[in-house]
């Protein structure tokens, strides 16, 4: 029952991000205007913004003027409305659950801006870090906090270190500022050790995608950010801990 509970709050949420990252990567104000078709501006009813059943229902495509509707606005509604309950499953009713929500929602705002602006927002980072921070402040008290900024800090450098490397090595710049920044929020939530995981991990996902544009011929600019968020949200909602991979590596 939960489940379902979960589901429909992360499609309804997902939606809802997807208006975020599209308006603020475009300057625009996420309260006005309310939703509109971006072809012919009409303005969207309540029931034509039902998650996933609105979709289907119109076939994927605008009640008024017909135009399709991308594919990209369902997809994001079921995988946002799936790692909700995939949260609430690993996690039940805790403390965790919330702190893993709040990751998984800037995350997709991530993933989505990059993939169709190739940017990751300030913004969006800044947030999710400040409200990650007060949980932990309200959770664990100063103390606790203070081990998640360090290893957020720590999770920035190692980064930002290996993008001198990567720019030093390719003699061109190897990785976006983004890509440093999101490090942080990484660094916050899933630890210093995990963090570093999460651009191996990424590195693993992104090699075929990169293969399959480079042969295709395609412009070869792909950012690397989704790849990391990707990384970071499967190690999270995984449970995984970092002793469980050094006892794989060590009994090898
Ligand atoms: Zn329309």
């Amino acid at each position: 029952m939960f489940y379902v509970l979960f589901f429909i709050l992360g499609s309804v949420m997902g939606s809802f991000f997807h208006v975020v990252a599209t308006r603020i990567s475009n300057n625009e104000s996420i309260i006005t205007p309310s939703s509109h078709c971006h072809i012919c501006n009409h303005k969207l009813r309540w029931y034509e913004l039902i998650p996933i059943i609105s979709y289907i229902i119109q076939g994927g495509k605008c009640r008024k003027c017909k135009e399709k509707l991308p594919l990209s606005y369902l997809i994001i509604e079921i995988v946002t409305g799936i790692l909700y309950a995939v949260c609430y499953h690993e996690y039940g009713f805790s403390a965790d659950l919330i702190i893993s929500i709040i990751f998984v929602s800037i995350l997709i705002i991530v993933i989505i801006s990059d993939i169709e602006y190739m940017i990751i927002l300030d913004e969006v980072l800044v947030f999710g870090s400040v409200i990650t921070i007060i949980f932990y402040l309200i959770l664990y008290g100063v103390d606790g906090t203070v081990y998640h900024v360090l290893d957020a800090a720590l999770a920035f450098g190692a980064m930002y270190a290996l993008k001198l490397l990567g720019d030093f090595m390719f003699k061109k710049e190897s990785l976006g500022g983004g890509d440093i920044k999101l490090m942080f929020f990484f660094g916050l939530v899933i630890g210093l050790p995990l963090s570093i995981v999460t651009i191996f991990v990424a590195t693993f996902i992104a090699f075929p995608i990169a293969l399959f544009i480079l042969f295709s011929r395609r412009d070869n600019m792909i950012p690397f950010g989704p790849f990391l968020s990707m990384a970071a949200i499967l190690i999270l909602i995984s449970g995984i801990k970092i002793d469980d991979i050094i006892n794989v590596i060590v009994n090898k």
